[in-house]
């Protein structure tokens, strides 16, 4: 009996480093921590909401370029482009053409899917004195000049072994607004970007096909950052660039993978009790509703794509990779498949390559019935995020790293 107990011991030593040999992407979704995913959304909230066209905007913007490079994914480059931001009163101009405007409320089919049941009514906050946090108000000060002037997106690149030719984009929104420190939207997406590019940089770490980790601007203007690349880009597409140097600046897509809000799943709104255990009426005598305050039981990744895209068939089949990669590498959290991605980045490729988003609830039906009530807000701050928040984020970042691994091809060299 005492030898076999030994042998068994002995076996269980050696396994973990066996498996981790046998599944390279195993051993790469181990180097995702919650600490240094906080960290990283800890140092984006240095910069305020971030928002487009200021100086703390482009102060966030190097300070990306500068993590990338110091992770080793040193090939960094810059996309640019103008924007034009109207008058205050002036109507914005209007979103790239072909592109639906959806959220709730909008046309069934392009993410308007409806939800019956508690709302909280939703916006944008337009006001810096509704920061209450001086510092932060001060640090926030600064806005959006008007008229037209230039923007730019930040990228890097794992490069293919194999086939430098191909790619996948895995992304986030830098620019946020609200008067807060866009911590969850779009910190948390931005900072799973980061942290994909430091795991896939690590020395060792080789993939058949190639990974760009791009982090758009002007994405809470109407997608203009993302909009401007795939203009500038799309017909770039795999050509060797100069002819027989092996190198190809813009690889053909094979998926486009967007990351926006990942955090927060308290659940739909419930009714605001008075110390009395009564529901607090407003003034037309209708309940009021607000967030729980905790992360729900049946919290999830949500991962969209759109039914009504010119790609509507290759997305879902990319949704559902990622779906499984979430099965099988996910520590905490599932992952649901919805069809109505809607708002969000990945909108201007769906009709070019397969498209997806990933968030923490669906975009449509949910945030638009105003499940996170910081979205936009000055209350959307690192400090109102619990460990519980924060890890639904770090599984978002385990399924779409495994989800990439996969489809990319990975090893790890000795
Ligand atoms: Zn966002």
């Amino acid at each position: 009996m005492k030898a076999v107990v030994a042998l068994s011991v002995a076996l269980a030593f050696a396994t973990p480093l066996a498996s981790a040999q046998d599944d390279p992407i195993s051993t790469l979704v181990k180097q995702l921590e919650l600490e240094k995913y906080k960290a990283t959304i800890k140092g984006l909230t240095t910069f305020g909401d971030r928002r487009q066209g200021t100086q703390r905007n482009r102060q966030a913007l190097d300070w990306i370029e500068a993590q990338l490079k110091s992770y080793g994914c040193t090939n960094t480059e810059r996309l640019q482009y103008m924007y034009t931001q109207p008058a205050p009163g002036e109507p914005a101009k209007k979103r790239a053409a072909g592109l639906p405007s959806g959220g709730a409320g909008g046309p069934a089919g392009q993410g308007g899917s409806t939800l019956f049941g508690n709302r909280i009514p939703t916006g944008v906050n337009t006001d810096p004195m509704k920061q209450p946090d001086e510092r932060l108000r001060a640090l926030n000060a600064e806005q959006t000049p008007v008229g037209t002037s230039q923007r730019e997106n930040v990228y890097c690149t794992k490069v293919g072994s194999k086939h430098p030719e191909e790619m996948y984009i895995v992304s986030a929104h830098m620019d946020g607004i609200g008067f807060g420190e866009a911590a969850n939207d779009d910190g948390s997406g931005t900072a799973l970007v980061m942290e994909l590019a430091r795991i896939f940089s690590m020395p060792g770490v080789e993939t058949d096909r190639s990974i760009r980790f791009i982090l758009w601007n002007n994405e809470e203007t109407g997608l203009n950052g993302a909009a401007a690349y795939v203009e500038q880009r799309k017909d770039l597409q795999g050509i060797e660039n100069p002819k027989g140097s092996g190198k190809y600046p813009e690889p053909k897509w094979l998926g486009m993978i967007q990351h926006d809000m990942m955090m927060y799943d308290h659940g739909m709104p419930i009714p605001k009790l008075d110390a009395s255990g009564k529901p607090v009426l407003d003034d037309k005598g209708q309940p009021v509703y607000v967030s729980p305050p905790e992360q729900r039981r049946e919290a999830d990744v949500n991962i969209e794509y759109q039914a009504v895209s010119k790609q509507a068939e290759g997305s879902a089949k990319l949704a559902w990779a990622f779906r499984s990669a979430n099965d099988k590498y996910a520590s905490n959290y599932p992952a649901a498949v919805g069809f109505h991605m809607t708002n969000t980045d990945s909108t201007p490729f769906m009709d070019l390559v397969p498209s997806i988003s990933m968030r923490e609830n669906e975009r449509g039906q949910q945030i638009g019935a105003g499940w996170n009530p910081n979205w936009h807000q000055p209350t959307d701050l690192y400090a109102n995020y619990s460990d519980k928040d924060f890890l639904l984020g770090l599984n978002a970042a385990q399924t779409t790293l495994a989800g990439v691994a996969q489809l990319a091809g990975v090893r790890i060299r000795k």
